[in-house]
C-alpha cells in the first residue's frame, strides 16, 4: 500500500478538498502512473454532487488521466517504466463476456469497474480517480501516450473524446449527412470536431450566443442558436444525426422536432432529472432516440491516435486540465 495525495468530496455538499488516500501495491498485472494531467469532465460533477444518487463517499473524482509510468507488476509486458500513459473511464472488467470479447468493456455484462465510485472486483472497496498524485491499474485498461504529444490536450480525449467519437462512429456519420452537435462544452467541443473532420455538415445547436463564433471556430458550418425561435424553427425536421451532450435537464421532444425522417438523436449527456418524452415525437418521421457509454479500449485507442493525426493541435479550450504539478 501507498499512500497518494488527492482531492475528494467527502459530501454532496462539501467542496474537494486534500485527501490521502490508499494505493494498493502494484499486482503482477498492474501498471502504476504517476498523474501529470487529469481533465475535470461535467460527470465528476454529477458525482461529486452527487447528482444521479449513486455516489459513495469519500469520491476522488477524474478520468481523463495522463501520466508517467512509475511501477510495473512482474508479469507487465505492454508498459516499462518512463513510459508516458493514459487511463480512462475504466480500470477493470469481466473480460470474459461477449461485450469484452469485442471491445466494448464498457458495456461489460458483469458491470464494468469505473475508475472513480466503481467497486473493485477482488472485493477490495471503491475506486478512486485521478485527481490525485497516482493511480495503477490492470495493464489491459492502460493506453500508450507518444510523449511528442501536447499531453494536457490529450487528456481530454479519454473521456469527453472517446464519448463522441464511438457513436459518431457507431451511426457511421460522415458525408453528406446533416448533424448538430447540441451542446458546446467539454464533450460538444470534440463532437464538433470529430463530426467535422468525418465529413459531415456540422451544426452547433447552443444556448449560449457567446460561444458562435467559438464554433465556428471548431469547425462547425453552422450555428444555431436554440433559444431563438427562428433560428430553432429553421432547422425543423432538418438533421439526420443529433448528439445531445447537455448536461442540465432539457426538453427532449423539442430537439426530436429538429430530426428528419429515420432521423436518430444520441443522448451521451446525462442530465439529472429523467425528462418524459412523447412517443407522438417518434412515431411520426420513424425517429431514434438512442444512448451511448464512453467507449471500450480498442476504440479509446483508435480515438486518441485520429484525433490526434487529424485535428488535435494542441487545443484544450472547453475542458479544463488539471497540472498535477499543483496538488
Ligand atoms: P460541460 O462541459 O459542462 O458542457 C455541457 C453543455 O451543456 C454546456 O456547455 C452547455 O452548452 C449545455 N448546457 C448546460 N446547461 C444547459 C441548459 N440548462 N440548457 C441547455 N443546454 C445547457 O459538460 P461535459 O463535460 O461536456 O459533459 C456533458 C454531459 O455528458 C454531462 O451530463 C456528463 O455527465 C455527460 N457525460 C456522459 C458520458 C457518457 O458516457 N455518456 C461521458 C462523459 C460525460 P451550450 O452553452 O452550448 O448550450
Ligand atoms: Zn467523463
Ligand atoms: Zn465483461
Amino acid at each position: 500500500m501507498s499512500s497518494t495525495r488527492s482531492y475528494a468530496a467527502q459530501s454532496a455538499t462539501t467542496p474537494l478538498a486534500p485527501w490521502t488516500i490508499k494505493r494498493r501495491s502494484p499486482k503482477p498485472h498492474d501498471v502504476e502512473i504517476e498523474i501529470l494531467y487529469c481533465g475535470v469532465c461535467h460527470s465528476d460533477l454529477h458525482f461529486a454532487r452527487n447528482d444521479w444518487g449513486m455516489t459513495v463517499y469519500p469520491l476522488v473524482p477524474g478520468h481523463e488521466i495522463v501520466g508517467r509510468v512509475t511501477a510495473v507488476g512482474d508479469h507487465v509486458k505492454k508498459f516499462k517504466v518512463g513510459e508516458i500513459a493514459g487511463i480512462g473511464c475504466l480500470v477493470d472488467s469481466c473480460r470474459e463476456c461477449d461485450n469484452c470479447k469485442e471491445g466494448l468493456e464498457q458495456y461489460c455484462s458483469e458491470g464494468a469497474v469505473f475508475s472513480y465510485n466503481g467497486q473493485e472486483r477482488d472485493g477490495s472497496g471503491n475506486t478512486y480517480g485521478g485527481y490525485s498524485k497516482s493511480i495503477l491499474a490492470h495493464e489491459d485498461f492502460v493506453l500508450h501516450i507518444s510523449d511528442k504529444l501536447p499531453l494536457e490536450a490529450v487528456a481530454p480525449l479519454l473521456c469527453a473524446g472517446i464519448t463522441t467519437y464511438s457513436p459518431l462512429r457507431h451511426w457511421k456519420v460522415g458525408k453528406g449527412q446533416k448533424v448538430g452537435i447540441l451542446g458546446l462544452g467539454g464533450l460538444g467541443h470534440m463532437g464538433v470536431k470529430l463530426a467535422v473532420a468525418m465529413g459531415a455538415e456540422v451544426t452547433m445547436l447552443s444556448h449560449s450566443a457567446s460561444k458562435a463564433a467559438d464554433a465556428k471556430r471548431l469547425g462547425a458550418h453552422k450555428f444555431v442558436l436554440t433559444t431563438d425561435e427562428a433560428q430553432a424553427k429553421s432547422v425543423t425536421n432538418y438533421f439526420d444525426f443529433i448528439l445531445d451532450t447537455v448536461s442540465a435537464a432539457h426538453d427532449y421532444n423539442f430537439y426530436l422536432g429538429m430530426l428528419t425522417t429515420n432521423g436518430t438523436m444520441v443522448c451521451v449527456g446525462v442530465p439529472p432529472p429523467a425528462p418524459p418524452i412523447a412517443a407522438f415525437n417518434l412515431i411520426f418521421g420513424r425517429k431514434s432516440l438512442a444512448g451511448s457509454l464512453i467507449g471500450g479500449l480498442p476504440e479509446t485507442m483508435k480515438d486518441i491516435n485520429e484525433a490526434y493525426e487529424r485535428m488535435l493541435k494542441g487545443d484544450v479550450r472547453y475542458r479544463f486540465v488539471i497540472d498535477m504539478a499543483t496538488l
